[in-house]
Order: C-alpha cells, then structure tokens, then sequence
C-alpha cells in the first residue's frame, strides 16, 4: 500500500503479483488475471507461479493460455520489477490485442521437469551452503543454478582434496536423512539480529521489507531465500562436486551435478 505524503491514509492501492510459488513449490498450474500488457512482448498478471529469475535460480518456462479460446503464449524469461512479475513472451502482441489483454484471465502452466530440476539443484545449493559454512564460517559470495549443474562462490582462502571429501560426504549425508524443507517467514529486525540466516553480507540485503522469508531444512540449517526447493533432501539424490576453481585469495569457486533419477 501506499502512503499519502502526510501519512493521512491510503490512497491508492499498489500494483503487485502475488508470488504463488513462495507459498507453494509444486504448484504446476493457477489462473490469473492479466493487470498489464507493458510491451509488445511481455505480461504482468495478479498472481504466477512462474519463477521470475532470481536468487541465482532461473526464469521457469511456462504457457500462458488466454481465456476464451485465445492465444497460448509461451515464456522463457521472467523477472520481477517493482513487486510485479513481468514474463517476457516469445510472440509478438498487436497495439489493438495490447489493450484487449488487459482483465482477461489466463491459465498458467509450468515447464515442470525444468523447475523440478532448478528445485533439485537450489536446495542442494543450500546444503553445500550449509556445510561449508558450519564446517568453515565460510559465507557466500555468489552462485548460479542451472538445469544440469550449480556452484557456489564461497569466502575460502584455502581448498584442497581432505576438504572436499569432507563437504561431499556431509552434504551427501544430509540428502540421505531425508529432511523436511519448509518455508516461513519471520520480521527483518530477528532475521538481522540473527547472521547465521544470512550468508552474503548484510548489506545485500533488500532494503525496506517488514517481513523475510526463511528456508529451512529441518534440524541441519536455515537461510534467508526467496526460491523454490524440493519437499524432501532425498529428493536431491546424491551430489557430486565436479569442478572446484580459485576465484581469487579468498573466493573459491565449487561446482555440483546430480545423479540422475
Ligand atoms: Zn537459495
């Protein structure tokens, strides 16, 4: 909501997406409403659970069905401007079809054995992340999820095989508990008072949020995240680190795969 400047009321309602996928990671289908058509080639609904790029989690594909016989768009690439979600399409929308869009409902689909993919590598991304950083107060520089690999950049000055072993054995470890994942969320001011939540330096965190959101794999860690993540760590199945660069004195690049199942 937005404030008047005197503070006296609201006065207008803000235009946002609700992020369906926060609260639900298998949801594959939802309807929406289209608020906006901000370009030729690009939708804003009222609700998705297409993930818009983030988090070092990439865009969902998706299919964005029109009501009423209407056209299927397709979606390769999302992201999230000023609490919308904008899904680029790969179509082109005529002027007079632009305007037409607007109010009219949409089915939603996802591209869900690719999600399920960036699912499996996030939260395998947030057991490494565990690991590294209970065994090695190490903290997070970067990373990047795709659908056959991830890495992590970490605050590691020295990497040598005894640790590897060490970090694989324990994340692989933790997969084989089978530890519920679940999301929830908590106030910024605990979440601040709490560093082990945060593993990039504060000062990358978003700015002017009443509430953060935790992803937890029970009884091993929890971390500040706004992606999606498998129910379950044994549906990870075992990880395997396939690559480790020196990215600098004290940044040290690991790389992760999955078995296949
Ligand atoms: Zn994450």
């Amino acid at each position: 909501m937005i404030k008047s400047p005197d503070g006296e009321g609201v006065i207008t309602k803000q235009i946002m997406t609700e992020l369906l996928f926060l609260n639900d990671h298998y949801m594959k289908e939802f309807d929406a409403t289209i608020l906006e058509v901000p370009s030729v080639n690009s939708l804003v609904l009222d609700r998705t659970a297409i993930y818009p790029r983030g988090g070092g989690q990439p865009s969902d594909r998706g299919w964005l069905e029109i009501e009423d016989g209407g056209p299927r768009f397709e979606t390769l690439e999302s992201s999230k401007e000023n609490g919308k979600a904008v899904h680029q399409i790969t179509s082109q929308i005529s002027d007079l079809e632009r305007s037409r869009l607007v109010g009219k409902k949409v089915r939603g689909t996802i591209d869900w054995d690719l999600r399920y993919k960036h699912m499996r590598h996030h939260t395998a991304l947030h057991i490494l992340s565990g690991v590294v950083y209970h065994q090695f107060q190490s903290r997070i520089t970067g990373g990047q999820i795709y659908p056959d690999r991830a890495r992590l950049d970490f605050t590691l000055s020295e990497m040598n095989r005894e640790k590897l072993d060490l970090i694989e054995s324990e994340v692989n470890r933790i997969v084989s508990m089978n530890a519920d994942v679940r999301a929830f969320w908590i106030g910024t001011e605990e979440a601040l008072q709490r560093s082990e939540l945060y593993r990039l330096s504060a000062d990358l965190l978003p700015k002017g949020l009443d509430k953060l959101r935790i992803v937890e794999i029970v009884g091993f860690d929890a971390q500040l995240d706004g992606g999606t993540h498998v129910a379950k760590t044994g549906e990870i199945g075992k990880i395997r680190i396939s690559k480790t660069e020196n990215k600098g004195k004290d940044n040290k690049r690991i790389e992760i795969v999955l078995d296949q199942h």
